[in-house]
C-alpha cells in the first residue's frame, strides 16, 4: 500500500462516525469527488483499506487523491442534501452527473400576503418568501404540506381561486381549511395558524410530532393498526422535514463565512465555511501552528479572521503572530 494511502487511510479511521459529507482532493486541491456518509467514518475508511476496488473508477479516484475533508451534518438528510449542492457548485468529475439535475422541493410561505397559503415548489427564489427545504423526498414534503394545511386549517386553493370564490369549497365542509376566501375566519386567527406552521417547519415546535405520535400510539393500543401505520408515516414524513433545515437557508441573499477553532496545546485547526446565497458551498481547514499564542477560550483573532474570510488568501498566508498554512495536501 502506498504511504499516501496509509496516510489517508489513518485520517479516515480518525474520523467521528457522525453523518456528513466528505470531499477528496489531488495534490493540487482540486475536488474529485463528493460523496455523503451515514458514518464518515466508516464511508471513507473503506476507500483506503489494501484490498484493490471492484469498480476501476474507484480505484482510479484513490489513486489519486491526495487529501479529503469532510463536513459534518446533524442528520443523513442534511448530508444528502448538502452533497446535492456541492456537487452541482463543483462538479468534480470523479461524480455521475446527476440525470435531470434533480432539483430537492422547497416549501414556500409569503407571509406578507394577508392569508397565505404554504406552496410546494422546486425553485427557491429571492422574493422575500420563506423558503424550507430543500428537502430530500418530494413525497414526504408534500404529504407534511397537507398535515400542516390540515392542521391549521390553512387555504390550499391558489390565489387566484381564493381571489373568486363566494362560496367555501368542500375543503372547508370537511373540517380542513377556515375558509378565509369568503371571511369565516379573521386575519389575526388565521395568522395564528401560519405561524404555528412555520414553527413546526422551523423545528421550533415538536408539539404537532408527539401529537401524532400519542394518536399512533392510542389506534395501535385500539388494534386499528390501519390508521396506527398512517399515523407512523405521518411521523416519519414530519421527521424527515424537519430534519432538513440545517445546510440551507434558501431563498435568501445571505451570504456568510463562519470560522470556527479547535486547540490542543500548541497545535490548532481552524475551519472555514463558506455560505453563498443562502447555502454552504465550501469548507476548508487549516492548521495553525504555534498555536499557544491563541489565549483558552478565545476565538480567533481578528487578522487571523480576515485572512482566511478575504478570498481564502490563506496560503502559506504569515500572519503577526504565528505562522498559517492550509492543512491538505
Ligand atoms: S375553503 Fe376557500 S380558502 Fe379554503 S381552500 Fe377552499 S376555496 Fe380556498
Amino acid at each position: 500500500m502506498s504511504r499516501t494511502r496509509a496516510r489517508l487511510g489513518a485520517e479516515a479511521r480518525a474520523l467521528g462516525v457522525e453523518p456528513g459529507v466528505y470531499l477528496m482532493k489531488d495534490d493540487s486541491g482540486a475536488i474529485l469527488y463528493i460523496g455523503k456518509a451515514k458514518s464518515l467514518r466508516a464511508r471513507v475508511s473503506t476507500y483506503f483499506q489494501g484490498a484493490p476496488r471492484e469498480s476501476p473508477r474507484t480505484e482510479l479516484l484513490v489513486g489519486r487523491v491526495s487529501a479529503f475533508e469532510v463536513i459534518l451534518t446533524e442528520t443523513e438528510s442534511e448530508a444528502l442534501i448538502l452533497e446535492c449542492t456541492l456537487i452541482k457548485k463543483h462538479k468534480p468529475p470523479f461524480n455521475v452527473r446527476l440525470k435531470d439535475d434533480k432539483a430537492y422541493p422547497y416549501l414556500r410561505v409569503d407571509a406578507r400576503e394577508e392569508f397565505p397559503r404554504i406552496d410546494w415548489t422546486r425553485k427557491a427564489r429571492r422574493d422575500g418568501a420563506r423558503y424550507f427545504g430543500p428537502f430530500p423526498s418530494a413525497w414526504s414534503a408534500r404529504q407534511v404540506l397537507q398535515l400542516l394545511n390540515e392542521t391549521y386549517r390553512l387555504r390550499d386553493c391558489s390565489d387566484n381561486t381564493f381571489r373568486h370564490r363566494t362560496r367555501p369549497c368542500i375543503l372547508h365542509q370537511m373540517g380542513k381549511c377556515s375558509a378565509p376566501c369568503v371571511g369565516k375566519i379573521g386575519r389575526e386567527a388565521y395568522a395564528d395558524g401560519i405561524a404555528s406552521a412555520l414553527r413546526v417547519l422551523e423545528g421550533r415546535d415538536d408539539a404537532l410530532l408527539r401529537s401524532i405520535e400519542d394518536s399512533m400510539k392510542a389506534a395501535a393500543e385500539r388494534e386499528e393498526y390501519e390508521r396506527a401505520a398512517w399515523l407512523r408515516d405521518q411521523a416519519a414524513h414530519l421527521r424527515v422535514v424537519v430534519e432538513t433545515q440545517g445546510v440551507d437557508d434558501a431563498g435568501t441573499d445571505r451570504d456568510r463565512d463562519a470560522v470556527g477553532l479547535a486547540r490542543k496545546g500548541d497545535v490548532a485547526q481552524a475551519a472555514l465555511l463558506q455560505v453563498r446565497g443562502g447555502k454552504l458551498i465550501s469548507v476548508s481547514h487549516f492548521h495553525l501552528q504555534n498555536a499557544a499564542i491563541l489565549h483558552r477560550g478565545e476565538g480567533l483573532p481578528a487578522p487571523f479572521v480576515d485572512i482566511l474570510v478575504d478570498g481564502k488568501k490563506v496560503e502559506r498566508a504569515e500572519p503577526a503572530r504565528g505562522r498559517m498554512v492550509e492543512n491538505a495536501p
